[in-house]
């Protein structure tokens, strides 16, 4: 995605302000668990994520058909087993058609939602990382040119490989001088270094780096 989602959570049990490209809500816990209720639970919004791309994907497959299907609705649900000390989770999406549509539509519009891209991500390879912000005194070393100094704190990497499969002109961990700064702008390396999850990477700006 082209921005990151932020979330940040204070003292209020349980709001957490979401931030996307566009906007902000919140997210919360039903009362029954000590939240206010006042956005979305998690589960909520995962199963949100899943319902709106099910038919996204499908307005976006009628409409290349140019087939006159107005009105589509889907409702979602999840519900979780425990076998054997091993949790199944099974989701359900039921999908209406609130405009006529064939048997032979139908089945290629069941097919297309069943593989729409977030059911890919769902049941696909999927790997959660997470990673902790530091501010650090650890050593640091400085990598310059005219514009810009790369600053990077090897004690603070958490080797989660953003910076060099994202900006590989620059970040060359095969190097021993790994970070080339003319490799790109000094705009698209402090674009990559704020995304950096440890701490590790910093800038200067060369007014800045005396
Ligand atoms: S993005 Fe930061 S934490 Fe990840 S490998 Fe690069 S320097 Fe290390």
């Amino acid at each position: 995605m082209e921005k990151p989602v932020h979330g940040t959570i204070g003292t209020d049990k349980y709001q957490c302000i979401i931030e996307w490209r566009n906007g902000k809500f919140i997210a919360d816990e039903p009362a029954s668990v000590g939240g206010k209720d006042a956005g979305p639970d998690p589960y909520t919004l995962l199963l949100s994520s899943l319902a709106s791309c099910k038919l996204i994907t499908l307005r976006m497959y009628i409409d290349r058909k140019g087939w006159e299907i107005d009105r589509i609705a889907i409702s979602t649900n999840m519900y979780q087993e425990t076998k054997n000390e091993l949790t199944n989770t099974i989701i359900d999406c039921d999908i209406l058609f609130l405009s006529p549509v064939s048997d032979e539509q139908k089945m290629q519009l069941l097919e297309i939602a069943k593989n729409c891209p977030v059911s890919k991500i769902l049941q696909g390879d999927l790997k959660v990382r997470v990673f902790a912000f530091r501010n650090g005194d650890a050593k640091t070393i400085k990598y310059t040119n005219g514009q810009i100094t790369v600053l990077w704190k090897p004690e603070l990497c958490q080797h989660s490989t953003r910076c060099w499969s994202q900006l590989p002109q620059v970040f060359k961990p095969a190097l021993r001088k790994w970070i080339d700064p003319d490799g790109a702008s000094a705009e698209r390396i402090e674009q990559q270094i704020t995304l950096c999850p440890s701490g590790a990477l910093g800038f200067l700006k060369n007014d800045q780096s005396g």
